[in-house]
This record gives C-alpha cells, structure tokens and sequence, in this order.
C-alpha cells in the first residue's frame, strides 16, 4: 500500500527524490494495481510504500522533428490510440489492452518501465526500433532499457523513420485472457526486427533468426522451427511451454510471410 507521494515541482526534483525504495508514479495502473503487488511478493521484492508523482511534469504531445517522432512519455494509450501522428501498428498494440478506462490513465513511459514480459506495446516498439530519452542519461534503445532493467524517468519515446512493414500479433484463449505470446516483426530491404513477449523475464529480440529471415533461408516451417528452438517459455495459466513454442513459431512464420507481402506499409 501507497504511504507516502511526494509531488516534485520539475523533472530535475523528481529525479533527486528517486531511489531504491521510492518508486515513479505516471498512471498508477500498474503500481496501484493488487495482482501486480502479489507478484511483487511472490518475487521476493519489497513492497511499493513510498511513490513520486510524475505524469504531470511529463509531456502527452507527439511531435515530428526532422524524420524522428517525439511522444511526451505523460502520453496516455488512449491519446496514443486517438492520435492522427501515431503509426497505425502501434495504436494495434495500445489498443490491446481491451479495457477503455485503463488505457485512459495507463502511460506509455509507464508502459515501458513497468517491463512487462507480456506487454503488448513493447514487442511493437522493438521491432520499430524506438529510442526513450531518460531524465539522467540521455538516449537508449527501448530494448536497452528493458534488457537492463533500467528504472530511470523516461522523458520522450522517439520514433525513428523506419523502412518496411512492421506487423504484430497476440495469442490469446480468450478476450479476457492474458496473452500466451505478443509478437512484432518488421521487414525491410535493410534489416529484419523479430521482438517476442511471454517467453522470457523480459520481452526479448530474436536476433539469431534475423540474417536467415534476411538472406531467405529461414522461412515457413523452417523459421517456425528456429524460433521454437531459439525460446524457452514456462508453462503456466496462458498456456504449456510446448504451446507456446508451437504458436510463437507458426505466428512469427506467419508474420514474416505478411510482412514480405507487403501488409501495410509503414
Ligand atoms: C486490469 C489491468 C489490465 C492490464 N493489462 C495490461 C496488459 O494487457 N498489458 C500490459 O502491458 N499492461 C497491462 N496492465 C498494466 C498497466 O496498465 C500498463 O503496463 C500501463 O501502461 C502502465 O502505465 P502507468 O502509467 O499506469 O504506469 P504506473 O503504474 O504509474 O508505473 C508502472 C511502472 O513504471 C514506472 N514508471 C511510470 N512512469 C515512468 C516513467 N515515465 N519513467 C520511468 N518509470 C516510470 C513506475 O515506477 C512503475 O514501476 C494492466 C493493468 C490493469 C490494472
């Protein structure tokens, strides 16, 4: 249980404020939220008790510079979703979360922090290669941070111009389930991004597969049989591990055949 919030008056306060045992506070969705504290337990880690309020020291607009996309991390999914400047792959990702009301608080930056292994979004901003500038640091790739397990205020997401086609699935039992997997993948003339969630701690890229999606020696059941290969997923209420790799496969095959169709183009 929430104890203690402090309200920094900038971004520069705030990141004073922060240590081990304070933790940002954007949306609260996920800090507030009661199975996420039980997972907290369950983990061995400590409770969330004291809280810094963030999200109105966050920029919410999204802004174009030169071919870069720049989206205040305050941005909630649902003002992501209703933007004319997201691409249209990342409002498939937001949208997701099937719940109006969450999406109108959960942020984007929160998103990120939180590292959810079965984020929907994160797979998503992998695969188009997406930037967060952080308060104390500078730049980093999104898959840096989550990697890291980095926890320090996230100011902007950058959306780099990218080439090719970028497309995402979810396997889901039912629509209210948690998902089994969250996929995205984006190919172009120049690279190939498989990003993959629920399969590991952390969503994870799948870079052994990528020069053989690129140079067409992985594809169909091939490529389905490298990605199974290449995972190591637990079993547990969204599906068995041996479901799990079998789906993961057949979706990523599935979405590298789209995305070298030509699926819409980015
Ligand atoms: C019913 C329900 C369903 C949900 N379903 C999903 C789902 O399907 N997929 C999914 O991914 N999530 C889901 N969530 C979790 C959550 O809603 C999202 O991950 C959300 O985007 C988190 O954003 P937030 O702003 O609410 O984060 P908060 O709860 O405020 O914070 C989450 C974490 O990020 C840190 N943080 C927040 N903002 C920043 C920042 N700018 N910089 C650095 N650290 C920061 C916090 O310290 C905390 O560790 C669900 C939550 C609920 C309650």
């Amino acid at each position: 249980m929430i104890k203690e919030v402090f309200k920094p008056a900038s971004i520069e306060e705030a990141v004073k404020l922060k240590s081990e045992s304070i933790y940002y506070l954007s949306g609260g969705t996920q800090i507030n939220w009661a199975p996420a504290q039980a997972d907290r337990k369950i983990k061995g880690k400590p409770a969330i008790e004291k809280v810094i309020l963030v999200q109105d020291l966050l920029s919410r607009e999204i802004k174009k510079q030169g071919s870069d996309l720049f989206i205040g991390a305050g941005i909630t999914l649902q003002e992501l979703i209703d933007s004319s400047q997201t691409p249209g792959v990342l409002k498939k990702a937001a949208g997701y979360i099937a719940s109006r009301n969450i999406r109108n608080m959960a942020t984007l930056g929160g998103n990120i922090a939180a590292n959810r292994p079965d984020s929907y979004i994160l797979p998503c901003l992998i695969a188009l290669k997406a930037e967060v500038i952080i308060a104390d640091e500078g730049k980093m790739r999104v898959e840096t941070y989550i990697r890291e397990e980095k926890n320090n205020l996230i100011t902007q997401i950058i959306l780099p111009r990218v080439d090719g086609v970028c497309v995402i699935d979810v396997a889901l039992k039912s629509s209210g389930a948690y998902p089994s997997v969250t996929t995205a993948v984006r190919v172009s003339d120049k690279d190939v991004v498989v990003a993959i969630g629920c399969v590991s701690d952390h969503v994870i890229r799948l870079k052994e597969v990528e020069p053989g999606i690129m140079d067409g020696s992985l594809r169909g059941e091939s490529l389905a049989l490298a990605v199974a290969d290449r995972i190591n997923p637990k079993s547990d209420l969204a599906g068995s591990a041996a479901y799990k790799k079998y789906i993961s496969g057949s979706m990523i095959a599935h979405l590298v055949a789209l995305s070298q169709k030509g699926a819409a183009r980015l």
